[in-house]
This record gives structure tokens, sequence and C-alpha cells, in this order.
């Protein structure tokens, strides 16, 4: 994950705040000496961190924190805002043209992620704002580019216009545009050329291409990796062709996050995306208010929340939660709720958002995702009797399970025993609810 060592030096700064029922002028002093430091070795822009001590240094010892009942928590809420504000404050959404289509325009160097974010987008576009996306693959310089937009493009069964690499790209651009009104499409997100540094031919291309087509957002695609360089990168694009958004990619990795922290204060242009990973549904909006409760170590619930929404059927939950509640519940449901689990993504990475999370607790919560597989993998192994009624699994059955599943016939009887311990589990609770309800309707 992005962000680890500046989240663990941040934390344990604002620890030694938190719990303060007075704070001094020399204590923020203090306090921020370090935020700066931190700020700094994660590479943060020296004129950003520098903007923001100041900031925070200023709030922090005014009336608003030296008065409250909670001083250090105050302390701690104003560099949370402060944190919030350097990303950028609002969540920045992408551009809706009042006529359709919505024209994008993809730029960034080579590497950076643009084509595998371009089909990322689109496929963003359609699953969470019903919109019908086409692409246009206007790198003409590598061909390998072309097929790569042309295969994700299958992937996800969305068109891709494209006139080979013998055409000017601006004419593709143009002609593409002209096809996505005839075919109705109401996005058009035009993947253009890169190259391994900012160079002018380059530019003066985007420029020719932003000319003709007169795009509502040119989102800069940026590697979070390369830190400080992606903020002056960003600079440079911001120049010539001023851009309308940054996707800031491999946020995943373990980049120190300066990028994060400097685009937004260097070039006044808004973080839009991020990111997450090289699957083509790892794609976040960006929320620099759940970023900085992340980076802070106060969580990210409500990206928990909605990652639980999207994967989860509500219906079919709400049934489960009758079932559990009755203590019906069977191998079957089970194995349902792991695969919804498993739907919201890696554990490690699910885990990482629970407020007070932070890495040291994380590091001993070893999530073995091989010990969840192997419970599938046995219980998928089970007759359809067998899973709504696992009392009839005698010696034999048990040994076909196992067999079946490639585990052993005590990782057999171990998950059995544990199902019928969150069964017993569950009728307890049921039990005590009811007691309490008992007792409330006899008051
Ligand atoms: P382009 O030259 O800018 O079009 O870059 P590509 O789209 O070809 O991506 C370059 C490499 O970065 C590919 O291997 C992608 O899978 C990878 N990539 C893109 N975005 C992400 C991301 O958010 N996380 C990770 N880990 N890899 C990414």
């Amino acid at each position: 994950m992005a962000f680890e060592g500046l989240a663990e030096r941040l934390q344990h700064t604002i620890d030694k705040m938190k719990s303060r029922g007075k704070v001094t002028e020399k204590d923020v002093k203090e306090m921020m000496r370090e935020v700066r430091l931190a700020l700094l070795e994660a590479d943060v822009n020296f004129k950003v961190v520098k903007k923001f001590v100041n900031d925070v240094k200023e709030r922090a010892v005014g009336q608003e924190v030296m008065k409250s009942l909670t001083p250090g928590q105050q302390v701690i809420k104003v560099v949370n805002d402060e944190l919030t504000k350097l990303m950028g404050g609002e969540q920045s959404k992408i551009a809706h043209a009042q006529k359709p289509p919505t024209v994008v325009m993809m730029v960034g160097l080579q590497g950076a992620g643009k084509t595998t974010t371009t089909a990322k987008l689109a496929n963003h576009l359609r699953k969470h704002h019903n919109r019908q996306p086409m692409m246009v693959a206007c790198d003409i310089y590598r061909p390998a580019a072309i097929d790569q937009l042309e295969t994700l493009g299958k992937e996800l069964n969305m068109p891709v216009f494209s006139m080979g690499d013998k055409e000017k790209a601006v004419n593709i651009a143009t002609k593409a545009i002209e096809q996505a009104k005839e075919d109705h499409r109401d996005y058009v997100l035009i993947d253009t050329a890169g190259r391994l540094h900012v160079d002018e031919a380059l530019m003066n291309e985007l420029v020719e291409i932003k000319e003709a087509v007169n795009p509502d957002e040119i989102l800069l695609v940026v590697d979070a990796m390369t830190g400080q360089d992606a903020v002056n990168v960003a600079e440079s694009f911001h120049e010539s062709l001023g851009i309308t958004g940054v996707v800031l990619t491999k946020l995943d990795g373990d980049t120190r996050g300066g990028a994060a922290l400097s685009v937004k204060a260097v070039t006044g242009t808004p973080i839009k995306f991020a990111g997450m990973g090289e699957k083509i549904d790892q794609l976040e909006p960006f929320h620099p208010d759940r970023m900085a409760s992340r980076i802070l170590g106060m969580g990210d619930v409500l990206s928990l929340i909605e990652k639980a929404q999207t994967s989860v059927d509500e219906t079919r939950a709400r049934e489960l939660e009758e079932k559990m509640r009755t203590a019906d519940i069977t191998f079957d449901d089970f194995l349902e709720q792991l695969a919804q689990v498993r739907n919201m993504g890696p554990l490690d990475e699910l885990l990482a958002m629970i407020p007070g999370a932070n890495k040291k607790l994380l590091k001993n919560v070893q999530v073995d995702e091989s010990h969840i597989g192997r419970i599938e993998a046995i219980v998928r192994s089970m007759t359809s009797e067998e899973k709504q009624n696992p009392s009839i699994l005698n010696a034999s059955r048990k040994r076909r399970i196992a067999k079946g599943s490639g585990t052993s016939i005590q990782d057999v009887n171990r998950l059995l025993k544990q199902f019928e311990e969150m069964k017993k589990m569950m009728k307890q609770m049921t039990s005590m609810q009811k007691g309490k309800k008992k007792r409330k309707g006899g008051f």
C-alpha cells in the first residue's frame, strides 16, 4: 500500500497528541517539526510542506484548539482538515457535457498507465454511471498500444475506434467523434500517444488534437511511483495543454505518496481518480478526505461501505441475515458469504481500510487467503444433501470430501466443528436478543 511510511510516522506523532488535555504552543511546534520531516521523507514537494506546516500551526495555536475541551484531538482534526485541503478538498468528479458526447482526452508519458486507465475509466463510467463510452486509439507511434486498447475493448465488450497507425492522430480523433455521435455514444475516451519524456513534438500533437476536438476533460495519467517527477510532469503538461484533472496510477505499489500530496497544490488541478492495481476494475474515484483519514490511521470506512455495496446483493444479504438469526444457516449459505467477502477484494486491502487497522496491527493479522480457499474447496466437495444436512457426514463421506478437496479428514472435521460452534453462537445471540426484548417489554 502507498503511504505506509508516511502513515506510520504521522500516526506515531499524532498518537502522542491524542489524549492531551492541554496543548501548548511548544507542543504544536514540536509535533509540526515531526510532521514536516515525515512529509519531506514521503517526497512531498518542499514548498508544499512549508505551506502545510504553517497553515496547521496557525490554526492549531488559535483559539479553536487551545480553548477546546479536547485540544489534543482538535490538533489532529486540524491536521486532517489541512491534509484533505491539500489533496483538493472536495471530491472532483469527471466532466459531463450538456450535449453528448462528453469528450475526454487521456494524456501522459509512456508507461504511466494511460491505455490501461482509458479502459478502466470506460468500465467505471458504464458500471457506476450507466454510460455508453467509446474508446479511441490515437497512439499511432506504438502499434502495440492500439492492439492493447482493442484487446481491452473486446474484453469489456466496448467499441474501440481505430484507423491503424497510418492516419494522423488528429484526424482519427475527429472522425471518432463523428462516429460516436452516429452511434449515440455518450463518452469518447481518446487514448493519445506518450513519450518517455515530455517533448515538444508530442505537446504540439496533443495541442492539435485539443484544438480539433475541444475536449470537456483532459486527464493526465501519472505514475505515483515516480514521486516528484510525477509532479514535474504534471506541471509541464499543464503549462502546454491546460489539463483539467489527474489520474494517479499505481497507488497500490509502495509509493511514498509524495505525488498524491503535491500534485493539486503545485498544479492547481485536482486528482480525479486513483489506479489501485492492474485489473480493469481497480480504478477508484479519488476522495481527498478519505485519503487523509487513511493516512492518519482513521480508516476509510466510507470506501469500505461502498465496496460492500457494489459487491453484495442486498435482498440476498437480508435473507441471509434472517437465516443467521434463526440459526438456519447451511453450508450453501456459508459458501455464498465467503464468495461475497472475496468479491470485495483481497482481505488485507479491506482490513487496511478499517479504522485503527494500521500497519503494525496488520502485521500481526496474517490474512491467510489459502485457508479460505481450503474451506471453500471442502464445502464444494460436499453433495447438496450434505450441505443442507451435515449431520449425515459419516467417516466414509468425510474421507471422500477430504480427497475431493485435496485436504485431510482433520481439516474436514475442524470445519464441521467450527460451523457447529458458529450456529450455536448464533442461537445464543438470538436468545439473548429475545431476552433483552422481553425485559424491555416488562419494564
Ligand atoms: P501507457 O504506456 O501509459 O499506455 O501504459 P500502460 O497502460 O500500457 O500501462 C503500463 C503498465 O502499468 C502496465 O503493465 C499496466 O498494467 C500497469 N498499470 C497501469 N495502472 C496501474 C495501477 O494502477 N497499478 C499497477 N500496479 N499497475 C498499473
